[in-house]
C-alpha cells in the first residue's frame, strides 16, 4: 500500500505524522471519506468542494488547488491500482508548538490513504440494522458547525460508544431542540405514506453526498421528497427507514429504540433506492483508469 504524504507516495510504515501536528494535538484539520467503484472515484468533485469549504470555515489554507488535489487523489488510486475501495483524504493544520494558536503552524499537511472500509457487516444490508437514539446531543451550529467535516469527531464518537454500550451498531443523534439530526457517520431517511423524508440540514446533519444523491434519485424516480424537522415520533412511526453515507452506502434500518419498522424487514422503497444508488456509483465521478 502506498500512502500519499504531501505529494510523496510512501510505504505504509513511512507514512507518519509529527506528534506536534495540531491535527493530532487538537483535532485541528478536515477530511473526506471517498469511495472508488470499478475505477470510478464517486463524486470526487463534490468531496473536494466540501473539503475546501470545511477548510475555509476553519481558516486552514490547503497547500494545493482543488484541481491539484483531484490530480493527487487520482494519482494515489492509480499507484495502488485500487479499482474498488475507500479513500481517506486528510488535511491537518500541520506541526506547530504546544499552544492552540494555528498561526504557529506554518504549513498545512495532507495525506491520502487508499484502502477499504466495512462500516457494517454485510449481513445487515439484507436484514437491516437495529439502532437507538442516544443521550449525547449533536453539536450546535453555533459551537462547531456540523457542516464542517473536521477531525474533531468526539461528539459522534461519544454517540457511537453509547450505541455500542447498548449492543446497537449505530446511534441516532438528536439536537438540542429535540429534533433528529443524523447517525454518527451517516444521514438518516424515513419513508412515510410514500414520501421520502430526511432531516433539514439546519437540524445538524452533515450535507452528505450520498444524501444528496438519494434525493436526486428520488426526484428522477418521481418519489416525493421532503426535508423537514423530525422528532423521535416520526422515526418510530415510519413505514421505512435507512441510513446513507459514503462508507455505509444505503443501509436499511428495521428497529429504532425497540420499535419495529416495517415489521422488522427492510422496506421496498429502500431497496429501490439502494439498487439505483449502486448503478450510479460507477457513473458519476472521475475515472482513475483508462480502461
Ligand atoms: N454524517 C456524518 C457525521 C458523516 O461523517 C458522514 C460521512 N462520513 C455522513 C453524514 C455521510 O456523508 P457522505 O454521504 O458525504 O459520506
Amino acid at each position: 500500500m502506498l500512502i500519499n504524504l504531501n505529494g510523496n507516495l510512501v510505504k505504509k510504515e513511512e507514512a507518519v505524522v509529527s506528534v506536534f501536528d495540531h491535527g493530532l494535538l487538537y483535532g485541528d484539520g478536515v477530511f473526506e471519506g471517498i469511495r472508488v467503484y470499478g475505477g470510478n472515484i464517486f463524486r470526487l468533485n463534490d468531496h473536494i468542494n466540501r473539503l475546501f469549504n470545511s477548510a475555509k470555515y476553519i481558516m486552514l489554507k490547503v497547500s494545493l488547488s482543488k484541481k491539484e488535489m483531484i490530480d493527487e487523489v487520482v494519482r494515489t488510486v492509480k499507484a495502488n491500482n485500487l479499482r474498488d475501495g475507500y479513500l481517506r483524504l486528510v488535511v491537518t493544520r500541520g506541526p506547530g508548538d504546544l499552544g492552540l494558536d494555528p498561526a504557529k503552524c506554518p504549513k498545512a499537511f495532507y495525506f491520502i490513504i487508499a484502502a477499504g472500509i466495512t462500516l457494517y457487516p454485510e449481513e445487515y444490508y439484507e436484514k437491516g440494522l437495529s439502532i437507538i437514539t442516544v443521550p449525547t446531543r449533536r453539536n450546535t451550529s453555533e459551537a462547531l458547525n456540523p457542516q464542517v467535516k473536521s477531525l474533531n469527531y468526539l461528539n459522534n464518537i461519544l454517540a457511537k460508544i453509547e450505541a455500542k454500550n447498548h449492543n446497537s451498531l449505530e446511534a441516532v443523534m438528536i439536537n438540542n431542540e429535540g429534533y433528529v439530526s443524523e447517525a454518527t457517520g451517516d444521514n438518516i431517511f424515513i419513508v412515510k405514506d410514500g414520501v421520502l423524508i430526511t432531516p433539514s440540514l439546519h437540524c445538524g446533519g452533515l450535507n452528505g453526498i450520498t444524501r444528496r444523491t438519494v434525493l436526486e434519485i428520488a426526484a428522477k424516480l418521481k418519489i416525493k421528497t421532503r426535508e423537514d424537522v423530525m422528532t423521535r415520533y416520526e422515526l418510530y412511526t415510519a413505514d421505512e427507514c435507512f441510513l446513507t453515507g459514503t462508507a455505509a452506502k444505503v443501509i436499511p434500518v428495521v428497529n429504532i429504540d425497540a420499535r419495529e419498522i416495517n415489521g422488522g424487514k427492510p422496506g421496498r422503497v429502500t431497496g429501490i433506492i439502494f439498487r439505483e444508488y449502486m448503478k450510479l456509483t460507477k457513473k458519476m465521478g472521475v475515472k482513475a483508469f483508462k480502461d
